[in-house]
């Protein structure tokens, strides 16, 4: 998005570019393996010169470490990292999605505790969620948390795609607490120590040949009594805080990935191409693709900057725009030819890395459910699960299959 930046958007634009400039020697490689220490390291330490820069955490509000701006100025910022070549934050998990929630729900302790360490990549966080029989049914969670009469919490149960939970200080948990009451209410969030007695975590290897997420197996694993986010049995209410933050970092955070001028310039290259007519058709596809992304990210920012929630609709701009992605990242493979999947290009990360956001944050097809339920008013799906104590939920499934 390029925006039409007001006098004091366009000096906050001047000061971010002026210090990326001028820092940006020090900046490790944008793209690394994510089982190298060395380079998450490196990444971390670039995280802390962002932060001190005021170039991380752009919305936290100050009094946690935050520039206390609105999502114009996030917009900037991520314009600006990625017109500078360097990488971003390490931590787009926590600084973009559980920080967030730990503010809105979180007690003073907690953040106090936790805030600062995340926002200067001392401590990396993992979102704990996804189960394996629990993706797009988010609430389906049956990692179980039993709490003694001291107060303490014993967590059992098993996670599944938890992105860099192998490098991870912490990780925000959904468990459930009450299974006797219907789905979404018996859930409840916890804070984990990734190197409490009984996580064990093994990592899972994707297409790109990297292991980015990983299964964590949770075997008896204590917690103290102020583990607990957003109160007991509120944990679908504070997970719907983080998906928000999930949509919104995916959303502001892709709007390069497969950017016009970058693709234009990877076709330009190749002037055989830049003749075909088949290729320049493509390329105006995907063009007007990205551009219709970018005026509903306009709409989106002004509704946000009015301190309205976008709709759901907003979950078309990341469908959307994932798919032109994959498409510039494709086409640029078919002009550029196997020198783009060499592993050490942005084009071979793409095409590999692209396919799985079209999952992460909420599937494609959820997605369209949710427009095709809430904007366009069409038949919602049969949902035999309300009002049925968890409990009972699979011994009624097994009535209804037979
Ligand atoms: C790159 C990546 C990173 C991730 N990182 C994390 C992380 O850090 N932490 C975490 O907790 N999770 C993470 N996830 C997991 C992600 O949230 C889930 O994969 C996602 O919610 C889908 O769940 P699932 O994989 O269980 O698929 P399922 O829910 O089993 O879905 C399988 C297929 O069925 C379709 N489907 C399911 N229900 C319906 C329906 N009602 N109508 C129509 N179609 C339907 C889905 O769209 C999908 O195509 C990550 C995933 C990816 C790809």
């Amino acid at each position: 998005m390029d925006l039409n930046d007001t006098p004091e958007q366009a000096a906050y634009r001047e000061q971010g570019r002026a210090w990326l400039e001028a820092n940006k020697e020090q900046a490790p490689p944008r793209t690394g393996s994510y089982e190298d220490m060395e380079y998450i390291g490196a990444r971390r330490a670039w995280q802390r010169q962002l932060a001190e820069a005021g170039l991380a955490a752009v919305t936290w509000p100050r009094e946690y470490g935050g520039q206390g701006l609105g999502p114009i100025e996030q917009v900037t910022v991520n314009q600006e990292i990625s017109r500078a070549e360097v990488p971003g934050i390490l931590d787009v998990i926590g600084i973009g999605m559980l920080g967030p929630c730990i503010i809105a729900h979180g007690s003073e302790e907690q953040k106090g505790r936790y805030l600062g360490p995340m926002l200067h990549g001392d401590e990396v966080w993992c979102q704990l969620f996804s189960e394996p029989a629990a993706g797009s049914d988010l609430a389906a969670i049956q990692t179980r948390a039993r709490q003694a009469d001291d107060g303490t919490w014993t967590l059992s149960g098993q996670k599944v795609w938890t992105t860099n939970a192998h490098f991870a200080s912490f990780g925000l948990l959904l468990a459930r607490t009450d299974p006797d009451v219907p789905k979404h209410r018996g859930l409840t969030m916890f804070i984990v120590p990734m190197d409490a007695s009984g996580v064990t975590v093994r990592g899972l290897r994707q297409i790109s040949g990297e292991a980015e997420f990983n299964e964590v197996f949770l075997d008896e694993v204590s917690l103290a009594e102020d583990a607990v986010v957003g109160g007991v049995g509120n944990g679908w209410g504070t997970a719907l805080t983080v998906l928000m933050f999930e949509r919104l970092t995916i959303g502001f955070g892709l709007e390069n990935y497969g950017s016009p001028t970058r693709l234009a310039e990877a076709l330009a290259a190749d002037p055989t191409a830049r003749k075909s007519p088949e290729v320049r058709q493509q390329l105006g596809e995907i063009i007007s693709e990205l551009l219709a992304v970018r005026f509903n990210g306009y709409r989106a920012l002004t509704m946000l900057l009015k301190g309205q929630i976008p709709g759901p609709e907003a979950g078309l701009a990341k469908v959307t725009l994932v798919n032109a992605g994959i498409a510039a990242a494709e086409l640029s493979v078919d002009v550029i030819g196997p020198d783009a999947l060499e592993s050490s290009t942005e084009w071979s990360y793409l095409v590999s890395f692209l396919p799985g956001l079209k999952i992460a944050g909420g599937t494609e097809q959820i997605l369209r459910n949710t427009i095709g339920e809430r904007v366009l008013g069409l038949p919602p799906e049969p949902r035999l699960d309300k009002g049925i104590p968890f409990s009972e939920l699979r011994a009624k499934e097994r009535e209804t299959v037979a």
